[in-house]
């Protein structure tokens, strides 16, 4: 059996639309519409991607985007006065820090000075304990990608068998919580079940399988149960090639769902950072 690809960028293009239409109401209502401000601090290549493609996903839903560019020997005191003076900036909906922060910075902390009112990535402390309770409008933007992207399927996720491999704070640990809110039997590996030998046994045992590890290949596809639902978040170069962290050729003929690397999680993640974005103004009228 052929998987079916779960493509990311026919829902963005809806839930874009959608919001597009939204924020232009809020305008004409409101006299105003959201802003969200990125900070980037240094020069870095990946970020300068995710930042052009910020920039023009806000501008076609009509969320205002500034970008300020600290230098890379910003010290942390000035990142942190900067955000202060965000915080307190009624013109400014939410904030997102571009990632990675030069060595020293402490971005942890960085994120947890951004207001919980004004977080864009759903990664402040208080936001991040709403979805532990299942309450939340603001959650970490790829977690609730995939969360969209299992929804398209129209798979009722009660009493399944999720495996959900990677637990860093800004992936697997919430995309954990966020399933097993939806009564997902809920499996979460990493390191220490991959040093083990574990990972397959786990992996042969998963109807939803969502991998979010930075490792090309590090899923295999003969693991892969037959009919699973295969999210693979992982961006890999190989080569000129980027790659998931599944084994794709050998996955995609045993899943009935598998979503391509590039061109799955990825589109869905930039769209969510705008309703994140839109829901923080919405919530401060
Ligand atoms: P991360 O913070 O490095 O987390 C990777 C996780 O994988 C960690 O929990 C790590 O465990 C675990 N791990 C490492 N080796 C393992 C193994 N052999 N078996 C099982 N688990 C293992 O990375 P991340 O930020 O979550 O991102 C993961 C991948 O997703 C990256 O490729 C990233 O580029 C991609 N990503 C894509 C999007 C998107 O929008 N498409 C968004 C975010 C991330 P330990 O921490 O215990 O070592």
């Amino acid at each position: 059996m052929a998987a079916k690809l779960l493509e990311g960028k026919p829902i963005a293009e809806n839930i874009k639309m959608a919001l597009s239409a939204e924020v232009a109401a809020l305008k004409v209502r409101h006299g105003r519409g959201p802003k969200l401000v990125a900070i980037q601090i240094g020069e870095n290549a990946s970020s300068a991607v995710y930042i052009k493609a910020q920039k023009k996903c806000a501008e076609s839903i009509g969320i205002d985007y500034e970008l300020r560019v600290l230098p890379e020997t910003a010290s942390q005191s000035e990142i942190e006065n900067i955000i202060v003076g965000l915080n307190k900036d009624a013109s400014v909906s939410a904030v997102i820090i571009q990632m990675p922060v030069p060595k020293g910075i402490d971005s942890k902390k960085l994120l947890s000075m951004i207001s919980p009112g004004k977080d864009a990535e759903g990664m402040h402390p208080e936001n991040l304990g709403k979805v532990l309770s299942g309450h939340y409008n603001i959650a970490p933007c790829t977690a609730m990608a995939i969360m969209e992207l299992l929804e398209s399927t129209g798979v009722n996720l009660y009493g399944k068998e999720a495996v959900v491999v990677g637990h860093s704070e800004i992936v697997g640990k919430p995309l954990a919580l966020m399933l097993l809110n939806k009564f997902a039997t809920t499996t979460v590996c990493h390191i220490a079940t991959g040093e083990r030998g574990a990972l397959p046994e786990h992996v042969k045992r998963a109807e939803v399988l969502i991998v979010a590890v930075g490792k090309a290949g590090v899923v295999k596809g003969e693991w892969v149960r037959d009919g699973a639902i295969v999210i693979d978040v992982g961006i890999n170069k190989v080569g000129e090639k980027i790659v998931g962290d599944v084994e794709f050729d050998i996955a995609e003929k045993k899943a009935s769902y598998i979503t391509p690397v590039p061109g799955g999680v990825g589109p869905l993640t930039t769209t969510i950072l705008m309703r994140n974005t839109v829901e923080q103004f919405k919530a401060k009228l």
